[in-house]
């Protein structure tokens, strides 16, 4: 019989019943030292004071009024992120996929308003992950997300990570939008180099094609920079933006330029629940903690103590570990083990870790972990290779 939660996921038998900053506590008493933060989205961790402070506040006051009238706190949030970043302007969504959906809208309408309206191919790539609605799907194009849900929302061109020469020949006058993950996530923990998402931004700019960036999993300090493209010095036209930037509560969005976003007048998109006073409270306080350079600096510092614990790791248990990838605190460990029963063995040392393709598991910490709690999750790292490599 079928469980009355869709089986959808094959889930790990653990069951969460509290978080303290970077601790899970489970229903039989266990703390997990979590080094998953939900997968990339309590970037500060559980329960920080701030953003309980931030939603309590909100809760008692007023929780929903609809995009029909202001919303003060989506403004204050809009004008914090156009004050931080490239954007001029931004539109609020519950997921990530939702941003991805707005993206190629966007996009697609620029060139439409344009008087191009045959110009709607959107360049991605392989290995990418832009969420599990029809838009996403299509976009990431992979077999495994798309099989069975045919006919595919089309326009997408499908290209291989890291192939400059077929990248090169499919941009074209139909071809309306790039759209790449700085650092692939599920993907594997892939950073893009700088010099290709330079390479890139010169070859949109050669062709008049927007570049959208999906910064959902790596943006937001995740790198140690409040967004991952400012590492190569370039700015996207569109980005997608979620995860981290709610702490845990569903928050996402969509920046864009004042000239990418000219096609989207009133009435064009809308969003029920998109922009909420509660989400959009919250985000303003993991705002205010995170766009600070102090802030991020410890990120980055932090990032450094972490990357080089795991190379010790790896030199020790070579027979587990490859190699480590990634930017920040987005960092992946290429196993040589099979990286499910890595994960498993971390489980049964209470730390927390996230699968991805590629055999890879992923660290996506709470920006706020501490040197001590990194010195203890390398440990139970630790025994779990011991434990993989006794087996
Ligand atoms: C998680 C993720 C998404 C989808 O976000 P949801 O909130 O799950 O819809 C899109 N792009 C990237 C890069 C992601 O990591």
């Amino acid at each position: 019989m079928i469980s009355s939660v869709l089986p959808t996921y094959s889930r790990a038998p653990l069951s969460f019943v509290k978080g303290e900053g970077s601790w899970m506590i489970e229903a039989d008493g266990r703390r997990f030292l979590d080094l998953g933060a939900g997968i990339a989205v309590n970037s500060l961790g559980h329960a920080h004071p701030k953003l309980v402070e931030a939603l309590s506040r909100q809760a008692q006051a007023l929780w929903h009024t609809s995009n029909l009238y202001q919303i003060p706190q989506q403004q204050e949030l809009a004008d914090r992120l156009v004050e931080h970043t490239f954007a001029d302007t931004v539109f609020f969504t519950n997921s990530g996929t939702e941003a991805c959906e707005l993206a190629v809208k966007m996009a697609r309408k620029y060139f439409y308003d344009k008087g191009e309206p045959n110009r709607t191919d959107i360049i991605t790539f392989s290995g990418s992950f832009h969420g599990r609605s029809s838009a996403g799907i299509a976009a990431a194009g992979s077999e495994k997300m798309t099989e069975g849900f045919g006919p595919l929302l089309p326009g997408f061109v499908h290209l291989d990570f890291g192939d400059h020469d077929a990248l090169t020949a499919a941009a074209s006058e139909t071809t309306c939008a790039i759209m790449i993950e700085p650092v692939q996530g599920e993907g594997g923990i892939r950073p893009l180099p700088d010099a290709c998402l330079k390479g890139l931004r010169d070859l949109c700019d050669e062709h008049g094609i927007l570049m959208i960036l999906d910064e959902v999993q790596c943006g937001v300090g995740r790198t140690g920079k409040l967004f991952a493209h400012e590492w190569a010095g370039v700015t996207p036209d569109i980005m997608m933006v979620a995860k981290g930037i709610g702490g845990g509560f569903p928050l996402g969005a969509v920046l864009a330029t004042e000239n990418a976003a000219s096609g989207m007048t009133a009435g064009t998109h809308g969003s029920t629940y998109g922009g909420n006073p509660l989400g959009c409270a919250v985000g303003s306080a993991v705002m205010d903690v995170i766009a600070d350079p102090d802030f991020l600096a410890e990120v980055n510092r932090k990032a450094g103590l972490l990357r080089q614990k795991l190379e010790g790791l790896i030199a020790a248990h070579p027979d587990v570990f490859e190699s480590v990838r990634g930017a920040g605190l987005m960092l992946g460990l290429k196993c040589k083990a099979t990286n499910i029963d890595v994960v498993n063995a971390g489980y049964a040392q209470e730390v927390i870790t996230v699968p991805a393709a590629d055999n890879v598991i992923r660290l996506l910490p709470p920006l706020t972990i501490t040197d001590d709690e990194i010195s203890e999750a390398v440990k139970r790292l630790e025994a779990a290779a011991s434990s993989l490599s006794a087996s």
